[in-house]
């Protein structure tokens, strides 16, 4: 085990599926956990299995074929709109995709028909966040002409909010959605089996909510994977929020001044960063970057504060002035570092389940010299 790295506890992930899984069927609510923040790593798929949740989703094929590949007993769940290109890979890899466009949906019937297969079809709503989804307007036409496609059988009706607007699940936007299906099914005299009416940014809604309405269905991520809903990144009582723990190596230790000295242009990345003046300070640099992390995404667990942060480089403010060359640091992961750390070809991921850990070399390992 190099000293950088991301650990990753499987035991906590498994617990924290398992604890969502059961404080939302006390409200009627099934979960498809997202392993798209982990690149559908099959080890955290099958912990999230482990907690009972036998259906996963991710946005990318490539992930979905990794699970697969590994033997990660689950459903599968395509979350991004499937690109035409793919249709026939998605209805290889997907058991279920969410849907917004009657051109794709026909095309992914096609191939269904060609490999003898029946694909699972849930239609995205538009409910505000605008991002993917169908305008509630013309939800009507599409659903009675998906249902009358022969290879895909229309599960359901989805909605997300919260990913691109940050545009919160109030009771007034959830019970909006809710008429829609209910009008949905009256009008057109179809049943919608699967009502899947959001992400992590739903938990507080979910919990706090006196009616959930039609909502039987969430996919949840982040809730999961770090313990915390995502509008405030609040914590969720009972969950682990540290599972995954940034370990980088300390490289240099030197006193140096708070404020750079010269003529200051942009910097690596294209920022023009304000320093305030503290005199001379404990300076360490940490062997980790933009390549393996996200700035706004992770805090040291030591007395230490993030100056700043090149491609490769992370420069500490090390205030409790106790670091030394060779040492690991340890740092908090938000969704940011997490999406990062588990694509970097860099880091070594580092499993730990019952107290052991196991190392997996990093895709881009250093010839062991
Ligand atoms: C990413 C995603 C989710 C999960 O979001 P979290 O905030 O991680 O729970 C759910 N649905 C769709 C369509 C997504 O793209």
């Amino acid at each position: 085990m190099t000293g950088t790295r991301i650990e990753i506890n499987l035991d906590r992930i498994e617990h924290n599926a398992r604890t969502l899984r059961e404080q939302y069927a006390g409200r009627g609510i099934g979960i498809t956990a997202v392993t798209k923040g982990v690149c559908g790593d099959p080890a955290i798929a099958r912990a999230i299995v482990r907690g009972g949740i036998r259906s996963l989703g991710d946005s990318r094929l490539e992930n979905l074929r990794r699970m697969r590949l590994a033997g990660v007993d689950a459903e599968f769940m395509l979350l991004r709109p499937p690109r035409p290109s793919r249709v026939a890979q998605v209805v290889a890899l997907a058991d279920i995709s969410l849907n917004t466009e009657l051109e794709v949906v026909r095309l992914l019937a096609a191939h269904a028909r060609a490999a003898g297969r029946m694909h699972g079809v849930i239609l995205m709503v538009e409910g505000g966040d605008l991002r993917e989804g169908i305008m509630p307007r013309n939800l009507p036409e599409i659903v009675e002409q998906v249902a009358t496609l022969k290879g895909v059988r229309l599960r359901g009706i989805g909605t997300n909010l919260v990913c691109l607007n940050g545009v919160v699940p109030t009771d007034e936007v959830m019970g909006a959605f809710s008429r829609l299906v209910d009008n949905l099914e009256r009008d057109l005299d179809i049943t919608l089996p699967v009502v899947s009416g959001g992400n992590s940014g739903n938990h507080n809604w979910v919990m706090s909510t006196e009616r959930v309405g039609r909502v039987n269905h969430l996919r949840i991520g982040e809730a999961i994977l770090l313990g915390h809903e995502s509008t405030r990144r609040q914590r969720i009582e009972g969950l682990a929020s540290d599972a995954f723990t940034v370990i980088g190596e300390v490289v240099e230790v030197k006193d140096k001044p708070s404020r750079p000295r010269g003529e200051q242009a942009l910097n690596a990345l294209g920022r023009r960063p304000e320093r305030e003046d503290l005199g001379t300070i404990r300076r360490a640099i940490v062997a980790l970057g933009e390549q393996d992390v996200a700035l706004n995404a992770l805090r040291p667990r030591i007395n230490a504060r993030i100056v700043g942060m090149c491609s490769d480089q992370l420069v500490l403010y090390d205030r409790g002035a106790t670091l030394q060359v060779g040492d690991a640091v340890a740092f908090d992961v938000a969704y940011g570092t997490l999406m990062r750390a588990m694509t970097s070809p860099y880091m070594e991921k580092c499993y730990l389940r019952h107290g052991e850990a196991v190392a997996i070399a990093p895709v881009m390992a250093a010839a062991k010299v």
